[in-house]
């Protein structure tokens, strides 16, 4: 009797460490994008580009969403449903409209896209939104149930902007109703279940209040979710984006994020890459 007990603890405590036990709250993620962005030449986005190295690039605008033990997660919800089918102009300023070419159709917005891989809007648990710019924070107004886990500083910013990065906050994102969100409004890093499955990482340089997540999946596999903080290849290769809050935050996040890459086995998932979208987006992560 005793020792069946001992035999049944024990292929318990096997069971858990075999599958990854530790990280087994994140099933699966998907790549979501807002419609895409383009084409317009990189060196638009990232003025430090050589000759040699320009080109035209048309981009994703990514979303996430995440499915865990606890609930659902999105990470980011794109351009807002106003910009979608042509009228970008009645809603993001026109300069934005014209350099960025957005093509959402009303078929890509988050809530459309959850619908497409079977849920709703109002079943997400948590929403994480990188940064306030206009391509990431959008839609945050179409999910009143969930929390709202952003840098408390980002909040902050996104309602006075520094002059030379007004544009790219727009208030209809997140004024009115999206001002009685429930906030979880952050000061750096975070676990966000507890249970070291996925982690806020604060990155700012690109705004204020910038972050990223690392995500580990029941598969056993490590992804950091970059946002803003690296756009595209160009980006890891060592020139930085154009429209930074601070070069100098800006480059100590990617080489955060690099470091994890390297000491964790992890795989960096870009906001705004081209190829990497090309090659692996619109599909589920284990
Ligand atoms: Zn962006």
């Amino acid at each position: 009797m005793r020792k069946s007990m001992l035999v049944a603890v024990l292929v318990g405590v096997l069971g858990a460490g075999a599958g990854s036990g530790a990280f087994a709250q994140v099933k699966q993620m998907y790549w979501m994008t807002s419609g895409l962005f383009g084409p317009f030449p990189a060196v638009a986005l990232i003025p430090t580009l050589p000759k040699e190295k320009q080109r035209d690039v048309t981009i994703p605008v990514s979303m996430w969403l995440i499915e865990h033990a606890k609930g659902l997660v999105v990470f980011d919800t794109g351009n807002n449903v106003a910009v979608s089918d042509g009228n970008c102009k009645k809603y993001w300023p026109a300069g934005f409209c014209d350099l960025l070419a957005p093509s959402q159709k009303r078929d890509d917005v988050v809530d459309m896209q959850l619908k497409k891989l079977g849920y709703s809007a109002d079943r997400v648990k948590a929403v994480i939104t990188s940064h306030s710019h206009l391509d990431h924070i959008g839609n945050i107004k179409m999910f009143p149930k969930a929390v709202h886990v952003i840098q408390k500083k980002e909040l902050y910013q996104a309602w006075w902007p520094e002059k030379f990065q007004r544009g790219a906050f727009v208030m209809g994102d997140f004024d009115g109703t999206a001002t009685d969100l429930n906030y979880f409004e952050l000061d750096g890093d975070y676990d966000l279940f507890g249970d070291g499955s996925i982690t806020i990482l604060a990155t700012p340089g690109h705004t204020l209040g910038h972050q990223s997540i690392r995500v580990k999946t029941a598969a056993g596999n490590t992804y950091v979710i970059t946002g803003d903080a690296v756009w595209m290849q160009e980006n890891l290769d060592g020139y930085p984006a154009g429209l930074n809050y601070s070069v100098k935050d800006y480059t100590s996040s990617v080489n955060r994020l690099k470091a994890i890459r390297d000491l964790e086995n992890a795989e960096i998932m870009m906001s705004h890459d081209q190829d990497q979208w090309r090659a692996k987006g619109g599909r589920w992560f284990k």
